[in-house]
C-alpha cells in the first residue's frame, strides 16, 4: 500500500539519516496533496525548526506575498523543501545533506504528482537540473519528463537581502500564473 503525507510526516519524526537531525526538527511539506503546482525551498530556517512548518518565516511572508500576487493562497499549493532539517545558523545545505534528505522530497513528489515544480533558488534548481544556474534559468519552463514542466524561480530570501530581486520575483510569478494558465 502507497504511503500517504500523514505516514511520512510520522516516519520522518524517527528517521536519523542525516545529522542535522541529532540538533533540529523535522519539517515536511505541507499544503494541498491534489496541488498541481509545488514549490520546493532550500531547507527550514529558524522559525521553520521552531513551528516545524516550511516558509513560516521572513521567506515565508514574501512567499505569501507572491502567491498572493497571481491569486494563490498557500492553502492552494503545496510547499516543501530540499532539506528537511534546519542547518545551524541557516549555513547552505552540504551535497551530503541534500543527498541524505533526497528520498524525502521523492517521496513527496511521488504523492503530490504535481505536474509544475518550481524549485526557488539554486539549491532545489540543482535538484532538478544540475547543469543550470538560477541567474539565468529564472523565469523560463524547463519539460523535464512528458508529465513534469520545471518553472526555477529564485529563492524569496534572496530578495529580503537584495531588494532589486523583488521586483524580479514578482515578474517571475507573473510569467508563472501566465504560464499555467496556459496549459488549461
Ligand atoms: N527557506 C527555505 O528554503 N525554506 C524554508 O522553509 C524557509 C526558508
Amino acid at each position: 500500500m502507497e504511503l500517504t503525507l500523514p505516514d511520512l510526516q510520522e516516519k520522518l519524526k524517527s528517521w536519523k539519516g542525516c545529522q542535522l537531525a541529532e540538533h533540529s526538527n523535522p519539517v515536511l511539506g505541507e499544503g494541498n496533496p491534489n496541488s498541481e503546482i509545488m514549490f520546493i525551498g532550500e531547507a527550514p530556517g529558524k522559525r521553520e525548526d521552531e513551528l516545524g512548518r516550511p516558509f513560516v518565516g521572513p521567506a515565508g511572508k514574501f512567499l505569501d506575498e507572491l502567491l498572493q500576487s497571481i491569486g494563490f493562497k498557500r492553502e492552494d499549493v503545496y510547499i516543501s523543501n530540499v532539506v528537511k532539517y534546519r542547518p545551524p545558523g541557516n549555513r547552505d545545505p552540504t551535497d551530503e545533506e541534500k543527498a541524505q534528505c533526497m528520498p524525502w522530497l521523492k517521496m513527496e513528489i511521488s504523492l503530490i504528482k504535481p505536474k509544475v515544480i518550481v524549485p526557488l533558488g539554486r539549491h532545489a534548481l540543482g535538484h532538478f537540473l544540475t547543469k543550470l544556474s538560477i541567474t539565468t534559468a529564472h523565469g523560463k519552463p524547463q519539460k523535464i519528463t512528458d508529465d513534469i514542466t520545471v518553472f526555477p524561480i529564485y529563492h524569496p530570501a534572496a530578495a529580503l537581502h537584495n531588494g532589486n530581486l523583488r521586483q524580479s520575483l514578482l515578474d517571475d510569478f507573473a510569467a508563472l500564473k501566465e504560464f499555467l494558465d496556459s496549459q488549461k
